[in-house]
């Protein structure tokens, strides 16, 4: 096989997009191109485009091609970081005195990234519960907004937002609708197929899926293919240089083979995690969108084709909570979310520390779980014996 459409199944797309063989060595899985130039016909005549590593690497055109064909999308471009993206993307829409409408719970780097970094720059910024489509009508009413941002489910209270819903009202008031897919995925969830303008991802977390890559991705509908914001993402992602390097790229897109497969079963764990903490007397709330007492259950059954890997609960104080996340052994104490083994977080002195006592803080009772692919019932086991600590 050596070309695919986009009618093809999702985990067809995710493991032959942008693949071919090679066409030199008939190599089934294509190289790691390291070479930082590429030798010239003559003056400017190129092979197949490229020139010079920061503008193009036939390893990233192969993420990219991967990217775009599982988000269906137009066009997607990688970066170092996911936070390297969005500075990207935010640079290619935004002038001084526009405003980005943001969810209240989205990764607190994200928050910083524009409260911090874009602020001084003129950019401005308001927050909302992007659950609430009243409080969003009535924030876009006030003040027209650039960007409607928002992560769902979201980070770490995993507060569910109608993408469909959001688009539209987003795309009356002339904004464009950002939605960062790094928790869902487009194994569970297709924002752009729902109306959303714009795909951002952390592909550090369930793409790369192996926490041993750092990289970032944007992609763009179908609506945007021939726009100007693409050529001026392309442009950036040039003139600023914040590109994945070849192995970085390669990684990605080998993790991203098996999203399809590892993303039902971190749903099956999550699952059972979810209904084993809501049963326990200890736990004084679980946040699970599949669990049928989570606010957007009947939403996110609809919106999405399983319910995610994350788990976050509420304990009876911020001490107990410490001292939870301090206790689990099988479930790993560090950042980030999203590869195959299970990590605990305390995201008020961890992932959200730079959004405490911002509107965006997240409460101390609370830890994320991000559960992994390992065997159930030892993940049972290791979360009762922490709280029995
Ligand atoms: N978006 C979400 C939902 C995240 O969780 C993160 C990182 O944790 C980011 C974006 C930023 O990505 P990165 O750490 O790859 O820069």
């Amino acid at each position: 096989m050596t070309t695919l459409d986009a009618a093809r199944g999702f985990a067809s797309l995710a493991v032959h997009a942008g693949q071919e063989f090679d066409p030199t060595t008939g190599a089934v899985i294509p190289p790691v191109h390291f070479s930082t130039t590429y030798a010239q016909d003559g003056i400017g005549e190129l092979r197949q485009g490229y020139e010079y590593g920061r503008s193009g690497n036939p390893t990233r055109t192969a993420l990219q091609t991967q990217l775009a064909a599982i988000e269906g999308g137009a066009h997607a471009y990688s970066f170092a970081s996911g936070l390297a993206a969005e500075d990207t993307l935010l640079r290619a829409v935004l002038s001084p005195g526009d405003e980005v409408l943001l969810g209240s719970d989205v990764y607190g780097g994200t928050h910083r990234l524009l409260s911090r970094v874009l602020g001084p720059w003129g950019v401005r910024l308001r927050v909302v519960d992007m659950s609430d489509p009243d409080a969003v009508r009535a924030a876009v009413a006030e003040r027209a907004p650039r960007i409607l941002w928002v992560e769902t489910p979201s980070n770490p209270l995993l507060r569910i937002t109608d993408i469909a819903g959001l688009a539209a009202i987003g795309h009356e008031a002339g904004a464009l609708v950002v939605v960062d897919n790094t928790f869902a995925t487009p194994a569970l969830q297709q924002p752009l197929a729902l109306g959303a303008d714009i795909v951002v991802h952390s592909t550090t977390k369930y793409l790369g899926g192996h926490s041993d890559v750092v990289g970032g991705a944007v992609v763009l509908s179908e609506a945007h293919r021939d726009s100007a914001l693409a050529e001026q993402l392309g442009f950036l992602q040039f003139a600023v240089g914040a590109v994945s390097g070849p192995l970085d790229a390669w990684l990605t897109t080998r993790g991203i083979k098996t999203l399809d497969v590892r993303m039902r079963r971190h749903s099956e764990n999550a699952a059972s995690v979810a209904a084993f903490l809501e049963g326990h007397e200890r736990v004084a709330r679980v946040y699970y969108p599949g669990l049928a007492s989570h606010p957007g259950h009947d939403l996110a059954a609809r919106q999405m084709s399983g319910f995610g890997g994350i788990v976050s609960i509420a304990l009876e104080s911020g001490a107990v909570a410490r001292r939870f996340a301090e206790s689990t052994r099988l479930f790993q104490l560090a950042e980030s979310l999203g590869g195959v083994e299970s990590l605990v977080n305390y995201p008020d002195e961890m992932t959200h520390a730079s959004v405490r006592g911002t509107e965006a803080a997240v409460p101390v009772e609370v830890v994320r779980l991000s559960v992994g692919i390992e065997a159930v019932a030892d993940l049972l086991a290791d979360l009762e014996q922490a709280l029995a600590v």
